[in-house]
């Protein structure tokens, strides 16, 4: 079998070709990400495989039908850049659902850590022999209410962590985990309530229609004064917009951010000699108490490892059963099933 893999970047390299040389997967690695420009590359492969900043839009899959591809192996868990209602019945659409829940939940922790202890100031003052202290007073974890906002295999593993450090924790899903309710892991509590109780907020939700702008100015004025923003899932469930006019307000105390709505123009890339192009973005980056790392909070050896085994085993079953259980709607799910996530 022949995969077109694309928007590889060196660290993908290694697990997958350990794992697809065992199971007679041949990879073709193509720096580009794959959209309307780039698709013709897949000519002649069986499949391809794509990230979060991929683009499997109506053309693209048209473009993949026409060039007899037969499936789309994405190596990652969200699929909020395929067209799932467009490729339903045309192509196969796989992903990995779970890979490291732990890598997410672990990085979103570190980066709560850095910002309210100051520690990224910390790391500079230093290196410059610059041991004073001032502007660098912190808060206390323990005691504090954080809101969770998704309580799937991501919100659990961060809920674990955040009850190690003794907070308080509300929740919201559309789908409440009755263990975690009736075990009083957690508090489940409509939006609002979420939004006006909490000293942080962490999204741990996937992007639909429903949770596009889940942060917006609406939301951010129901928060307290002083909230802490972390959004490690999905860049559009935060209006950037308006949590830049949050931070200048002083009505948010901090955000850490991941994923960013416009990412794919940046993110993975290195544009250190260039001048930004989005002034929200580096309007963001210049706040002292904004920190923003490029989709990495999946960058551990464990997940790598995980989603290369996965995705290989995924396209392997798909092309010997004919089906597998990580392709969307595989049960016969129709697209607005997938839209809403009833199908999984
Ligand atoms: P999951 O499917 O296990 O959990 C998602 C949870 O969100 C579920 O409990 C679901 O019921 C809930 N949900 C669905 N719609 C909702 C809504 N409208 N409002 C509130 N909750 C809703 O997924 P997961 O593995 O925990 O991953 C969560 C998200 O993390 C993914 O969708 C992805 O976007 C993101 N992610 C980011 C990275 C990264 O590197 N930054 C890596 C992996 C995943």
């Amino acid at each position: 079998m022949k995969i077109a893999f694309f928007d590889t970047k060196p660290y993908d390299k290694p697990s997958f070709e350990k794992y697809g040389k065992e199971k007679g997967i041949t990879f073709k690695y193509f720096e580009t990400k794959l959209n309307e420009d780039t698709v013709d590359l897949a000519n002649g492969y069986d499949g391809v495989c794509v990230f979060v900043n991929d683009t499997v839009n109506a053309p693209v899959i048209d473009r993949l039908c026409e060039m007899g591809v037969k499936v789309v192996a994405l190596r990652c868990a969200g699929f909020n850049n395929v067209d799932v209602k467009h490729a339903y019945g045309k192509i196969h659409v796989l992903r990995v659902p779970a890979y490291s829940p732990y890598a997410v939940a672990e990085h979103t922790m570190a980066l709560l850590l850095t910002s309210i202890r100051r520690i990224h100031k910390a790391y500079i003052r230093t290196r410059d022999f610059n041991f004073s202290l001032a502007g660098m007073t912190g808060f206390d974890l323990h005691g504090k209410t954080v809101g969770v906002i998704g309580t799937g295999r991501i919100g659990r593993a961060f809920i674990d962590i955040c009850r190690g450090f003794g907070m308080k924790i509300l929740a919201y899903d559309k789908f409440r985990a009755s263990d975690l309710e009736n075990g009083g892991i957690v508090k489940y509590v409509e939006l609002d309530e979420l939004f006006s109780s909490s000293d942080i907020i962490s999204l741990h939700c996937p992007l639909t229609e429903d949770t596009y702008h889940i942060i917006d100015e609406k939301s951010i004025e129901k928060c307290k004064r002083g909230v802490v923003i972390l959004n490690t899932s999905r860049g559009a469930l935060v209006d950037a917009e308006a949590l830049l006019a949050g931070i200048k307000s002083r009505k948010v105390g901090a955000a850490c951010l991941d994923v960013y709505e416009e990412e794919s123009d940046f993110f993975f890339e290195d544009f250190s000699g260039h001048i930004l192009e989005d002034d929200i973005l580096a309007r963001l980056i210049s706040m002292p108490n904004v920190i923003v790392t490029s989709h990495q909070a999946f960058l551990t050896e464990e997940a790598l490892s995980n989603i290369a085994e996965t995705t290989v085993h995924n396209i392997v079953e798909l092309f010997e059963k004919n089906q597998c259980p990580n392709e969307l709607c595989y049960r016969g799910g129709n697209a607005e099933d997938c839209k809403s996530g009833k199908c999984f």
